[in-house]
């Protein structure tokens, strides 16, 4: 067609007016929603380039929301590029050992004890260099390779945890579960058998899963979540109140735990905190509190006071290969907190209070409180 960009965006506006407007049929109403990708062509353009960035801009479209339409830019297709390397590439990327499990220490506030520790992934893209998990999990749910790959993690994470949970405080492995993982066929078993073959005790795994689970299939996800707590293994709702789902669902959920996000631990210490909130859903259900992020003692205390027992943060350790988590567990306890502090006393600040790399745990603050040999089984209700 020969036309300009502007001209391009008003056709393509109206195409999408028209479509949404109402048909009667069968005695229905029904409207269709589309999306629709622009490429302007210029000389020397083949028609194989036209039609491969006018996909990457409708696929632009239906990203942004639907019902619109996207007009490429050579940005658009860097990015498609990346998304389509790093989808095929991610195949054989746990085979290649290019993708890693890090472990994050879950602590008890008060005593600066290892209760446990989150596995959190990271890719070293031979290209891209290192991928947050943020970005290729979600392809690896699009393309299924999740299944596999989170069944590799969840098996090295509770071979790891065997070894952990024979010492002292360490009592759990959290590992993370999408979605798709939950909802594919024999998921249940394959947990079952990752259990029998690392000789990891049920009560020893807790898996977090996100709102986001609910949204598809509640009654499938409310089903596997009741198989897994009849087996003993415990739940948690990750990144609490941040899905913007109803708060009825909560109380029909067979979870153990939920996990306050990093976004309302970073907001405790203000007026409008809603983790006061957060906390009393969380005793009306009768389910525990692990808060995310805290990066300060400011923000450990402020937790403490509202009855939040449980936290994980760059202030005790970033996410870190197996070898340096045995190596914090054995340091002991870290950044306590001690006692409550009454309103007026100050804030005892421990020297790291800055975000540390994601390497070894030299620089981790070492105990302000209690003696290395404090077991949590000690002090834990
Ligand atoms: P999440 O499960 O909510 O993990 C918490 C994220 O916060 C992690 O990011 C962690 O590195 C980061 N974090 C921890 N402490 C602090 C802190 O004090 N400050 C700040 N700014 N950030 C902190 P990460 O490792 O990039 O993981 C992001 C998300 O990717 C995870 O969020 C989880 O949803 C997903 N993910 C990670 N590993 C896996 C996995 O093995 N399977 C699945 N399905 N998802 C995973
Ligand atoms: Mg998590
Ligand atoms: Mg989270």
């Amino acid at each position: 067609v020969d036309t300009d960009v502007d001209a391009a965006g008003g056709t393509a506006q109206r195409l999408l007016e028209v479509l949404q407007m109402p048909l009667r049929a069968a005695g229905l109403d029904v409207a269709a929603h589309a999306s629709i990708g622009l490429r302007v062509a210029v000389d020397g353009d083949t028609p194989q380039q036209l039609m491969r960035d006018a996909d990457i801009a409708l696929f632009a479209a239906k990203s942004a929301g639907k019902n619109r339409f996207e007009t490429f830019d050579p940005e658009m297709g860097e990015r498609a590029t990346r998304r389509l390397t790093l989808k095929a590439d991610l195949r054989d990327a746990w085979r290649r050992s290019e993708i890693s499990v890090l472990y994050q220490p879950i602590v008890h506030i008060e005593t600066g004890l290892l209760r446990g520790a989150e596995a959190l992934v990271r890719w070293t893209h031979p290209q891209f260099g290192t991928v947050s998990p943020v970005e290729f999990i979600p392809l690896a749910e699009e393309t299924g390779v999740i299944v596999s790959l989170g069944l590799a993690i969840l098996k090295e994470a509770c071979r790891n945890a065997v070894t952990w949970c024979a010492t002292s405080s360490f009592s759990y492995i959290s590992v993370n579960v999408s979605p798709v993982q939950l909802a594919a066929d024999g998921f249940l078993e394959a947990v079952d058998r990752v259990l029998h073959e690392t000789g990891l005790a049920p009560a020893q795994l807790l898996l977090e899963v996100t709102e986001g689970v609910l949204l598809a299939n509640f009654d499938a996800a409310v089903r596997v979540l009741q198989a897994l707590r009849d087996r003993g293994i415990r739940t948690a709702i990750d990144d609490f109140g941040t899905g913007y789902s109803s708060l009825s669902y909560a109380q029909h959920l067979p979870v153990d735990l939920v996990k306050i996000d990093r976004a309302f631990t970073l907001e405790v210490e203000s007026a409008s905190s809603v983790i006061p909130a957060i906390m009393q859903i969380a005793a009306v259900l009768g389910v525990g509190v692990v808060a995310e992020g805290i990066e300060n003692p400011g923000l450990a205390a402020a937790l403490l006071a509202l009855g939040c027992d449980l936290g994980q943060g760059y202030l005790y350790s970033p996410p870190v290969p197996a070898a340096s988590l045995a190596e914090i567990i054995s340091i002991g306890p870290i950044a306590a907190v001690g006692t409550p502090r009454a309103p007026s006393e100050p804030i005892r600040r421990s020297p790291s209070h800055e975000r540390p790399a994601e390497t070894g745990p030299s620089d981790l603050p070492s105990s302000l409180a209690l003696p290395n040999d404090t077991r949590v089984r000690d002090v834990l209700p």
